[in-house]
């Protein structure tokens, strides 16, 4: 609680009393702790790899790393990391102007099976290269979802990406969808590890991963699924998620239909 406090006068100028104002800055307080922690998190992720890029690099200069096919193997790594990097920055950007809500997006009417065949035709090579199977399951006269087309292509892509990402080779990513009581819902189910229960609550905030260095050394930034939720939500729409370890994860989110002509 944050007191300010000022004396009263009376017509001669002497003090007869004060006003006291007791001002509640929990929200304050609260929003300088996120924002510090942010700072730490934002600075951890990116001294992360830069550390190892640098430490690599080093390493092939002064020769302590001098093979050829080992020089080889540290470039790819410096490389991958260095896509990561981008990738993290371009994502904390986008985070940030939607967080304040400077971008404004056009909503137009989405066909669900385009979407869905888009983004699988896009991930074709990662399916290929992680031995996945896609089935694909979409309801009829399904309506259309009123929606930025390129923000959900961005929502499915994070989710189907994670789901193909944290799977062993040979299982199978089903996307489904349907609706109900207005809304689209589309879903992403994986027979990945599942999450742990008490990771639960916590996915969807940035850099909150089961495991770190499971997620970084699998490209990830930790930043896809609070990406997903603020563009879900900003669409008047819902997120969710139902797993269990050993069971796989089920992602979903719901967005307003094209409301029916009567
Ligand atoms: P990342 O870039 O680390 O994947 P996300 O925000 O997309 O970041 O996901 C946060 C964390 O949630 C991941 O690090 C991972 O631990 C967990 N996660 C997300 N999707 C899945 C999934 N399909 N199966 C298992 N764990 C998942």
């Amino acid at each position: 609680v944050l007191i300010h406090v000022a004396p009263l006068t009376n017509g001669a100028g002497k003090i007869s009393g004060a006003v006291g104002v007791l001002q509640d800055i929990t929200d304050i307080k609260n929003l300088e702790v996120w924002r510090r922690d942010l700072v730490a998190n934002v600075s951890h992720e990116l001294r992360t790899p830069l550390t190892s890029i640098r430490g690599f690099i080093e390493a092939i200069l002064d020769g302590t790393i001098s093979d050829p096919e080992a020089q080889r193997h540290y470039l790819k790594v410096i490389h991958q990391e260095t896509v990561r990097l981008t990738r993290l920055i371009r994502e904390l950007l986008d985070l940030a102007q939607m967080e304040a809500g400077k971008i404004v997006w056009e909503l137009h009417p989405i066909e669900v099976s385009e979407l869905v065949s888009r983004v699988l035709f896009k991930l074709g090579p990662q399916l290929e290269q992680h031995q996945i199977s896609v089935k694909v399951d979409i309801s009829q006269s399904l309506p259309l979802m009123l929606a930025n087309e390129d923000r959900m292509e961005q929502v499915l892509t994070n989710l189907v990406e994670n789901a193909i990402r944290y799977s062993p080779p040979g299982k199978t990513v089903t996307v489904k969808a349907g609706s109900d009581n207005g809304l689209v819902q589309i879903e992403v189910s994986d027979e990945g590890p599942g999450i742990p229960e008490e990771d639960l609550p916590y996915i969807w905030d940035r850099f909150h991963r089961v495991e770190k260095s499971r997620s970084r050394s699998l490209g990830g930034t930790g930043l896809g699924l609070a990406i997903v939720k603020q563009i879900v939500e900003a669409h008047g729409g819902k997120v969710g998620v139902h797993s269990q370890p050993g069971q796989g994860s089920t992602f979903f989110f719901s967005i307003p239909a094209v409301p029916a002509e009567n």
